[in-house]
């Protein structure tokens, strides 16, 4: 490798298998916000240089002496959302520096703001499309945003006597602040401000709350409640080019599903932060199932079709959610983002949305949960292909299959393990719960892809 090169930049049109991180004529240097899987990740990277010190860094590298590693100098950045907050508005990044987040993620991550943006695509597309194409939005409960919506909120409840109500604060997580309610008396009592200065006694507007129909049919198995947890990534906006990940889980309650008593979180949140202290609750043997397991156990008991169109379902929660945010999210090459999305399935196994987190939790509760985060860290680092091993034209990397890019993304890899008499035409490429055998995909790719960039 030429030590000419000029730094910071890839190595561009060289052709050449890259596997030890290097940038230019140099290695590859991150900075990291986090202590847990990712860090690890990271770490275990060959040929990638961490930059010590805790978030006290310059965003941008040294102009002067592009080559010199200061501590401010990074090209790879896995920072807090505080952190980009606060600096990203002043930063200059240079064209090879990779950021997690988007600015404005929260136009998707707050609660109200999620369904403000699903509402408003939702009437433009019945505007422009008719109705019928508006019912394909019809995957988040009916929700207001409280305390601005309050008069529309007490319309609704009056037109639909008994139903149950699920009250959350909008920027909160981990199922902190929220609760059940049949009555309107309960929300009243909110309204007096029992329920608003729990963030900061000094605020004085009242938190932003969201009132959103309680799915009381969830799908059960054993009894139980689960919701799925999915992992989406998106690396640019303009044009929107989506990953789904393979794998994932589903995290169940630890207490037998009842609408008798809508008071208890254990029955009605399956949040792993509300049932780790359950008072039954089994630490070894968790309340997660992998995405894999919970695909096969309903392609047992309703069929393949049945299932993959359940699984469709998420795929068209996912785009249409981003979607709703294409325009708004400020689009920086230099950004990307991890979603971990929240669904849960009815009784006839219909998905809805639930939320859609922009820092999923990367802390692992077990062995499978390590294996499994550190897995999809790794193919993220994969795709973003700092090291410019890929061609830039593959639809799968690791466990990350290519969803979207400018439109629907099509299989035709002959991977087709979830598809029916191992049918290729025509077929998503869409691969949530499917086997993921990743370690023997990326090494065909990476042989693949060197062959491909020396011909
Ligand atoms: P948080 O950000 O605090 O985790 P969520 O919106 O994800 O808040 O809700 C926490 C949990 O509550 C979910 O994982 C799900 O189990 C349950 N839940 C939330 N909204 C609904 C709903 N509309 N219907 C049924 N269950 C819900």
């Amino acid at each position: 490798m030429s030590k000419g090169t000029k730094v910071p930049g890839y190595m561009q049109g060289k052709g050449s298998r890259n596997p030890r991180g290097i940038i230019g004529d140099r290695e590859i240097r991150y900075k990291c916000s986090l202590q847990n899987t990712i860090l690890d990740v990271l770490r275990g990277r060959p040929g990638w240089q961490e930059v010590p010190g805790q978030n006290n860094i310059q965003p941008n590298v040294n102009q002067a002496n592009p080559k010199q590693a200061g501590d401010g100098d990074w090209d790879f950045y896995w920072c807090d959302r505080e952190w980009l907050a606060q600096n990203y508005d002043t930063m200059f990044l240079y064209e090879h520096q990779k950021i997690l987040h988007f600015r404005n993620h929260y136009e998707l991550t707050r609660k109200n703001l999620m369904v403000k943006n699903l509402k408003r695509l939702k009437k433009q597309t019945e505007r422009e499309l008719g109705k019928a194409e508006g019912q394909s939005f019809e995957f988040f409960p009916t929700t207001y945003e409280l305390p601005s919506e309050y008069h529309i909120f007490v319309e609704e409840f009056k037109k639909n006597p008994g139903i149950i109500w699920i009250m959350k604060p909008a920027a909160r997580a981990q199922g902190r602040g929220i609760f059940l309610f049949r009555r309107l008396k309960d929300i009243t009592d909110w309204k007096k401000g029992e329920y608003q200065p729990l963030s900061d006694p000094n605020r004085e507007v009242p938190e932003t709350y969201v009132v959103q129909r309680y799915i009381e049919n969830p799908y059960l198995i054993g009894g139980r409640k689960f919701d799925v947890r999915v992992y989406v990534l998106v690396v640019s906006y303009n044009p929107l080019k989506v990953w789904l990940y393979r794998s994932g889980f589903a995290r169940f309650s630890n207490t037998r599903f009842s609408l008798d008593s809508i008071e208890d979180t254990y029955v009605h949140l399956t949040n792993v932060a509300i049932q780790k202290n359950a008072p039954d609750y089994d630490p070894d043997k968790g309340c997660k199932w992998s995405t894999q397991q919970l695909r096969k156990y309903l392609s047992a008991k309703h069929g393949v079709e049945a299932v993959k169109k359940a699984f469709k379902g998420i795929d068209n929660i996912i785009i249409k959610s981003l979607q709703s945010v294409q325009k708004i999210i400020i689009n920086d090459k230099h950004c990307f983002e991890m979603y971990g999305y929240d669904v849960l399935f009815d009784s006839d196994l219909k998905p809805w949305l639930i939320e859609i987190n922009a820092s999923p939790s990367l802390t692992a509760s077990g062995k499978e949960d390590y294996d499994l985060k550190f897995g999809l860290l790794n193919d993220l680092l994969n795709v973003l292909d700092l090291e410019n091993r890929l061609t830039g034209k593959e639809k799968r990397v690791g466990g990350w299959d290519l969803l979207w890019e400018d439109g629907p993304i099509l299989a035709d890899d002959g991977n087709m393990e979830c598809a029916p008499n191992g049918t290729t035409a025509s077929i998503p490429n869409s691969f949530l719960g499917c086997h993921n055998e990743r370690k023997r995909q990326l090494r065909e790719l990476y042989t693949a892809a060197q062959s491909i960039k020396k011909s």
